[in-house]
């Protein structure tokens, strides 16, 4: 099997938790090829030459020009690059297409019009559309000539998607569904040609529709008044006996749900992206500014209180970055093998997305509350000036705070990743039981005292399996206490949630950081290093904060004192100057004067 970067690792989903993981293994943004970062380099000066000249223009939904700047990016390939070249796509690997997404990710309203565009309005017809449907609809969707759309959300039914009352009802003739309802805030709705449409046949079988502009009964509402993407379109979309060809289907009758959730596996991982296009700029204009606002005749990137800031930034971004990539591989090796074994593209595409759901749903919560963290202490930089529209800063932090939101709340994303990882342990398709019982048994036995491997960061890598070690023991026990009852404490769910995406992303960082010291060797890696010492001190408390609130939430008595015992021993560190390492940090950033990848 040929992979496009490096060798290839066969790990499920979630198995990272039960498991270590090999750096050499790990694919990083170090491993990026020189095609790859020439697309990502394309997306940067198509966003500096053609989008941020525009941006004021672009937010006040000047008619026809959202559109015209898609066509661009069409011209460029930008639209198409999952997409095969049977089908006028470019063919891409999934690396390349998430730096893409990342490449434009800094471009504001355009970015999200873009995601919409290639993700949601694109990809639903390319995965589940008949070759009729393809041969129709993805060219054009390709070459930007038609604009896509998705319309599932409705007025009273949001993160509850399945309760839509949108309907559809066969014509007397056989020939049309007669689709009647309304979906809202719907992203390219003003000036879509096709849409991916949620509907239910007689009122009860959830299924997808392909809607065109001009079908009769189908109309649109005004641009919504929204605080920030104020350049992106979204609108509602009413049906009224809106006659839709029954060859429309998309998918089966009563199958909806199939198309809804597994495309919105890929959002995710794409918002991730975006937000870490996004962030990096923002941090780098944070940067600058600090490099030349003078107050008490000190640079303000001088001051601590600053560089704290900035290094904290910086930690984020690159954190993120780790496991957007380390994932994105996951997935890029996954569908190669499964078209190895013969599997169709879309099937491919789709079953890998969903291996990796778990890890989806955490980079969207991580990448979302990291951009949200940096926009707000880049306004916080900025001081006053953050608060003025003439700054860029002030239009971020508008525009960053739907990434919480869309692509499934965040609260919802949180809930799916330990629902994900207990079902899949139930089915038998990760053991998290074995590994869980065994935290449970070393708790009563003798602790483990030191590292048994001393090699180079052998206490980090400790680290790592004791984070693992403090979530089984808390998830294993509250679902040995609460069982099915734990579902409707989402409180605990909530908690075990951060303690899984902590962790994770902990481990990416650390597999990034090991990778690079055995190419670089040790000392070229110190800024790395401080990252990732910086952000596992911090992990090991939010973790056990989690862990401590989840456990004396269920349990009381012996019990509880054994647990919260437990758990100090798993995020136990050692003493670490933090407010040194921070200002390592922040002293490269701010010499660089950009976020520097
Ligand atoms: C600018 C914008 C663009 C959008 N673009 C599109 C688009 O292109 N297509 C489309 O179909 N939709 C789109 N949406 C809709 C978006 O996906 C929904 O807003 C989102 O899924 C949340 O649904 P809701 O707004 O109804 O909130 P609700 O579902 O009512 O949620 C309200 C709050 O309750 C919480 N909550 C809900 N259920 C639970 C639960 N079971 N447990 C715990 N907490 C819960 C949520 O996390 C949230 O905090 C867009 C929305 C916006 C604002």
């Amino acid at each position: 099997m040929s992979t496009v970067t490096g060798s290839v690792i066969n790990i499920k989903g979630g198995e990272w938790l039960i498991r270590e993981s090999e750096a050499a293994d790990s694919f990083i943004p170090e491993d990026f090829q020189e095609e790859q970062l020439m697309v990502k380099d394309m997306c940067a000066s198509f966003l500096d030459t053609e989008i941020l000249p525009l941006i004021d223009r672009i937010d006040k939904l000047e008619p026809g020009l959202m559109p015209s700047l898609i066509d661009k990016a069409g011209q460029m390939g930008l639209l198409g690059t999952a997409i095969p070249e049977a089908l006028g796509g470019l063919g891409k690997d999934f690396i390349t297409s998430t730096l893409v997404n990342e490449g434009l990710g800094g471009g504001y309203s355009f970015s999200v019009a873009m995601a919409a565009h290639t993700g949601i309005g694109t990809l639903p017809i390319l995965y589940f559309g008949t070759e009729a449907q393809k041969t129709k609809y993805i060219p054009k969707l390709a070459s930007g000539e038609w604009k896509g759309s998705y319309g599932l959300t409705e007025p009273n039914s949001g993160s509850d998607a399945l309760s839509a009352k949108t309907t559809a009802t066969l014509s007397g003739d056989g020939k049309y569904y007669l689709l009647n309802g309304q979906k809202c805030w719907i992203t390219n709705g003003g000036f879509a040609d096709v849409f991916t449409v949620f509907a239910k046949v007689d009122g009860e079988k959830f299924t997808a529709f392909i809607v065109e502009k001009n079908f009769e009964g189908f109309t649109r509402g005004p641009e919504e008044h929204k605080m920030g993407i104020k350049g992106s379109s979204t609108v509602q979309l009413y049906f009224q006996d809106c006659k839709v060809p029954v060859e429309n289907v998309l998918g089966e009758i009563g199958k909806g749900h199939i198309i809804a959730f597994n495309i919105l596996n890929i959002g995710r991982l794409k918002l991730c992206a975006a937000a870490l296009g996004g962030g990096k700029r923002i941090a780098g204009i944070a940067i600058e500014y600090a490099n030349t606002r003078e107050q008490f005749k000190t640079m303000i990137s001088q001051f601590g209180a600053i560089k704290n800031k900035i290094a904290e930034m910086g930690i984020e971004i690159w954190v993120a970055e780790s496991a957007l990539y380390r994932v994105s591989k996951w997935i890029e090796d996954k569908e190669q093998e499964l078209l190895a074994d013969g599997k169709p593209f879309n099937e491919a595409a789709l079953a890998a997305a969903e291996e990796y759901a778990i890890e989806c749903a955490m980079l969207k919560v991580f990448g979302s509350e990291m951009l949200n963290y940096v926009v707000d202490e880049s306004v916080q930089i900025h001081g006053g000036n953050g608060f003025s529209d003439e700054y860029m800063v002030s239009r971020a932090y508008r525009d960053s705070r739907i990434n919480r939101i869309f692509e499934g709340t965040n609260e919802i994303n949180r809930l799916l990743t330990v629902d994900m990882i207990l079902k899949r342990g139930l089915k038998g398709r990760l053991d998290i039981l074995t590994p869980a019982k065994n935290v449970a048994k070393e708790l009563v036995s003798i602790p483990d005292f030191g590292a048994s491997d001393d090699g180079p960061f052998s206490a980090e890598k400790k680290l790592i399996i004791q984070f693992k070690k403090a979530i089984l023991l808390t998830a294993g026990a509250a679902v040995q206490k609460l069982m099915t009852k734990l579902e409707s404490e989402q409180e605990i769910l909530m908690h075990i949630a951060d303690m899984v995406m902590i962790t994770f992303h902990s481990e990416s960082a650390l597999l990034r950081v090991i990778k690079l010291s055995s190419s670089r060797g040790e000392e070229a890696v110190s800024f790395e290093s401080d990252i990732l010492r910086t952000f596992l001190y911090d992990s090991a408390d939010k973790i056990d904060k989690n862990g401590k609130d989840a456990i004396n939430a269920f349990a009381e008595g012996d019990e509880q004192r054994m647990l919260l015992m437990g758990l100090k021993r798993f995020t136990k560190t050692n003493p670490f100057n933090s407010k040194e390492s921070k200002r390592r940090i922040a002293d490269k950033l701010i010499a660089l004067g950009k976020y520097p990848l």
